[in-house]
């Protein structure tokens, strides 16, 4: 059995000493080193040497390696694998260690011991015949019988096993090409058996003796697969694998062996076929998952391409293809639905019924897009929220704000690196059914960039000719879309793609006045508040006047969003109070306190639990429920932040209220005008844009030309307004960019007021764009300006003449606090602006409340 003339290993080998493991000829193990001696063998052989020969090295089984390189070598194991170092990793955690991964070649016997430190080095003697594999099977002959026996057994118990996992059929190959005497090694390595069993055949150096002593491992193996099939029958396939031999090749450190995570892998691969071929996903779709699947199967786990081959066959599992949520539209029951979330906006929810009206007559609705515009916090999420409870769909909002590249919307191509699906193959992933509602937020946040046009990816998607096709770069197969119902929101349509618009059907969706905001906040946000702060009705009151103040002085917006977050304040606050109550209530001695009570202290001697409300199920404190009046707003919520009062601000000449519009809503803007000594040059502040710069320059052409009528004059008494005179106009808040051309009256009157010296009424708001020959033309956004101004406390509006269409907007109530004045020109405007009229001969037409 001594080495022939096949390939020979050195004649000295150093030694590495392993105790937990044994290695066996053509199998390979991983193993921990640590101790001194090994390590230095991996320092100094393994890291520093380049040849092939210094990666072979003799691993002695059974023998632990002293922890100390001073203490004396312990006897060593009689015989050895000399092994091939395939991979060194090195770690400093938990202490100093490598790893390593040796390949078994052949065995050996140590003659002499060379040295001892800093490693063991001994002089061998290689007893295998070691070569390269071929199909030479000449050794059958010389043992016969008991190689064939050996061999059927092998084949017995292999077949038993799962050949569709690719390391068994690649197992079942190695059996017929291996040369025989290699087989016992290989087996005994790969079947579950002790460490002594293996160092039994290890040290079985006759080719005859280790035959003789293998079958028997490999009868019991199958016999115990036979029983393990026996018990686990009913789920035959799976079982294969799960009773696939257990190879007992563990790293010293018991972390997961090579093996086991491949056969892991290999279960999960098989799950997924499993899965993708009882997915019902479409035909095409099929046929590509099984593409990759077949690629998959060939790639080794290590490859980068492994892991993305798969995620993207996770997601086409996962994906709803033809997964869908029954439709149950009631339109009465959505009206009540649509009621019960909302207060106020009678014409979104009409206009939302309508359309749910006609989808419940006609099944595929290939009409326009919903897109609620309107300012920040006016519940346009929420109503498309609503409207997927009232179709029982599932809800997914997809916030568009600030997407540039159109991958976001339709994936990156799978040949990039972390590529990933768009967000609406994602949010398909997410929901589990093909039709959701997708809420587009904010779509005029779209932005275009060098990645290329988000909105155009868009139009895919919402187009219904196109959607039932929408490809994914991903997925690179087409998915329908067309049972998704989709649904926009934008704060402007300004900023919409025009093409993408054209596809939208706007809903104008305007703020509230602060009656409805009060309403609002009693009938949903304060409960939804108090149930998020666990707190009851029966521990906090909050009456309206208190509503009304947070409305007035600590919010200035049109929807009710801040109104909800000061309100979270105030039950936070609250929560403190009530949890240090129910702290000190927990000490003994205390009374339990009625609820409904007001805001005094009432002990009631024994009071009867019943009296106290089951949530609350600790008594309340005595100050139960706690009243939150305008002294307590004040310390919760700090000063005031607005002041009702705006006529301070107008308490010297040159100075206008305007009324803008905002994405955000209506605002009041104050326009501030003075004049100095002179070259006649108009400085303009206050991030002006063009147009508005042009507005102040026509202002102030007219009313040059008109000085004379109205008797303006400059400091030095002439009708030539600039003579030796510079005019500053200013718009506050100055960091904010402002353009458009309706401050135009206001400046007018601005500067009308800085040269009369007279003083602009302090309850006057005013907006219109004017002409050189002083006329007042109409202006968008009339209904947010006016809640705006209402909002503010100002009690008389100038508006366009011609805007008084949009007047009927507004609500009766808002209106019966306001005095319109509907201007058709600036001698109209400048008569309502001033308190006892500006120019004897204008008409005014002044409006009340019957509007
Ligand atoms: P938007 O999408 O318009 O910015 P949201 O839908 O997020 O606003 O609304 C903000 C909050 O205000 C939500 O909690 C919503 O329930 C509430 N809300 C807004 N309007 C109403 C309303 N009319 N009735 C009840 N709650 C409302």
């Amino acid at each position: 059995m001594a080495a022939g003339s096949a390939i020979q290993i050195p004649t000295r080998l150093p030694l590495l000493l392993t105790h937990e493991s044994v290695l066996l000829p053509g199998s390979t193990m991983r193993t921990s080193v640590d101790s001194p001696r090994n390590m230095q063998l991996v320092r100094s052989r393994l890291l520093k040497g380049t040849s092939l020969r210094s990666t072979i090295i003799g691993v002695i089984p059974n023998t632990s390696d002293p922890t100390s390189d001073c203490d004396d070598l312990p006897n060593l194991h009689r015989i050895g694998t000399a092994a091939l170092a395939v991979q060194v990793v090195g770690s400093n955690w938990p202490k100093p260690h490598y790893t390593l991964l040796v390949t078994g070649l052949c065995r050996f016997q140590i003659l002499q011991l060379l040295k001892e430190k800093p490693y063991p080095v001994a002089e061998v003697q290689q007893l295998d015949r070691l070569e390269q594999f071929t199909n030479d099977h000449k050794s059958e002959e010389e043992l016969g019988e008991l190689s064939e026996q050996f061999y059927k057994y092998a084949v017995q118990l292999v077949e038993m096993l799962d050949l569709s996992v690719p390391a068994v059929a690649k197992l079942r190959r190695l059996l017929d090409n291996l040369p025989r005497e290699a087989l016992p090694d290989i087996l005994t390595s790969i079947i579950r058996t002790t460490n002594q069993e293996k160092l039994q055949i290890l040290d079985a150096v006759r080719l005859e003796e280790r035959f003789k002593m293998t079958i028997p491992l490999l009868v019991r193996q199958i016999e115990g697969l036979k029983l393990l099939q026996k018990t686990r029958k009913p789920k035959q396939d799976d079982d294969k694998r799960v009773v696939a031999i257990r190879p007992n090749r563990r790293i010293s450190h018991g972390s997961i062996t090579e093996d086991e995570e491949e056969e892991e892998d290999h279960d999960d691969v098989v799950m997924l076929e499993k899965r993708i071929r009882t997915s019902s996903m479409s035909e095409q779709a099929l046929k590509v998952c099984l593409k990759e699947l077949k690629r998959l199967k060939k790639m080794p786990q290590s490859m980068p391409e492994y892991a993305l081959t798969r995620n993207y066959l996770e997601l086409m599992v996962e994906l709803p293809w033809n997964k869908s949520t029954k439709d149950r539209l009631e339109i009465r029951a959505a009206r009540i639905v649509l009621d019960n979330d909302h207060y106020a906006m009678e014409k979104l929810k009409k206009r939302v019924l309508e359309y749910l009206a006609v989808r419940q007559l006609k099944n595929n609705l290939k009409g326009p897009i919903l897109c609620f515009v309107g300012p920040p916090g006016v519940g346009k999420t929420s109503v498309g929220r609503s409207i997927a409870k009232t179709l029982g769909r599932e809800f997914h909002r997809i916030a568009l704000g600030g997407v540039c590249d159109q991958s976001d919307i339709r994936g990156h191509r799978r040949t990039y690196v972390g590529s990933m699906p768009g967000r609406i193959i994602n949010g398909l992933k997410t929901v589990g059914v093909n039709n959701p509602v997708f809420l587009l937020d904010e779509v005029d946040k779209l932005a275009k960039s060098l990645q290329g046009d988000p909105a155009a990816a868009l139009l895919e998607v919402l187009d219904p000719e196109q959607n039932h096709s929408f490809t994914d770069h991903y997925l690179n197969i087409a998915f329908d879309l067309s049972q998704v119902l989709f649904i926009a929101t934008a704060n402007t349509t300004a900023t919409i793609p025009p093409a993408l618009l054209d596809r939208m059907e706007v809903i104008q969706v305007p703020g509230y006045t602060q009656e409805e905001k009060i309403e609002i906040a009693h009938r949903h946000l304060i409960p939804k508040q108090l149930e998020q702060h666990g707190l009851t009705p029966q521990q906090i009151q909050i009456p309206q006047v208190t509503t009304l103040g947070i409305i007035t002085r600590y919010t200035r917006e049109a929807g009710v969003r801040a109104l909800d977050r000061k309100l979270g304040a105030i039950c936070r606050a609250v929560a403190v109070k009530v949890a240090e109550g129910q702290h000190k209530e927990a000490k003994p001695d205390r009374a339990e306190v009625g609820e409904g009570e007001d805001c005094k202290e009432h002990v009631t001697e024994g009071a009867k639990p019943e009296s106290i409300s089951d949530t609350a199920d600790l008594a309340l404190p005595p100050e139960m429920p706690i009243l939150i009046d305008l002294h307590a707003l004040k310390d919760i919520l700090g000063p005031p932040m607005y002041d009702m009062e705006v006529s301070e601000r107008l308490n010297q000449p040159g100075v206008a209220i305007g009324l803008a519009w905002t994405p955000l809503g209506g605002e009041i803007m104050f326009v501030e005008a003075s004049r100095m000594d002179g070259e006649g040059q108009l400085t303009l502040t206050g991030q002006l844009g063009d147009v508005m710069k042009e507005s102040a320059h026509l202002a102030i052409s007219w009313l040059r030309s008109n000085a004379k009528r109205y008797q303006l004059t400059n400091a030095s008494g002439s009708f030539d307004l600039l003579d030796n005179t510079d005019i500053h106009l200013h718009f506050p808040a100055g960091a904010v960019t402002k353009d458009g051309p309706s401050a135009g009256v206001t400046i007018v009157t601005c500067l009308a007021s800085l040269f009369s010296g007279r003083l602009v009424c302090s309850d006057v708001a005013m907006t219109g764009e004017i002409t050189l020959r002083g006329l007042v033309l109409p202006v968008g956004g009339i209904k947010d300006k006016v809640l705006a101004a209402h909002r503010a406390g100002l009690k008389r509006i100038i508006i366009p003449q011609r805007n008084e269409k949009d007047l009927e907007e507004i609500a009766v109530h808002v209106r019966q606090d306001l005095t319109f004045v509907l201007a058709g020109c600036l001698d109209e405007v400048l008569n309502a602006a001033f308190d006892g009229g500006f120019a004897v001969k204008a008409r005014v037409e002044h409006l009340n409340s019957k509007l």
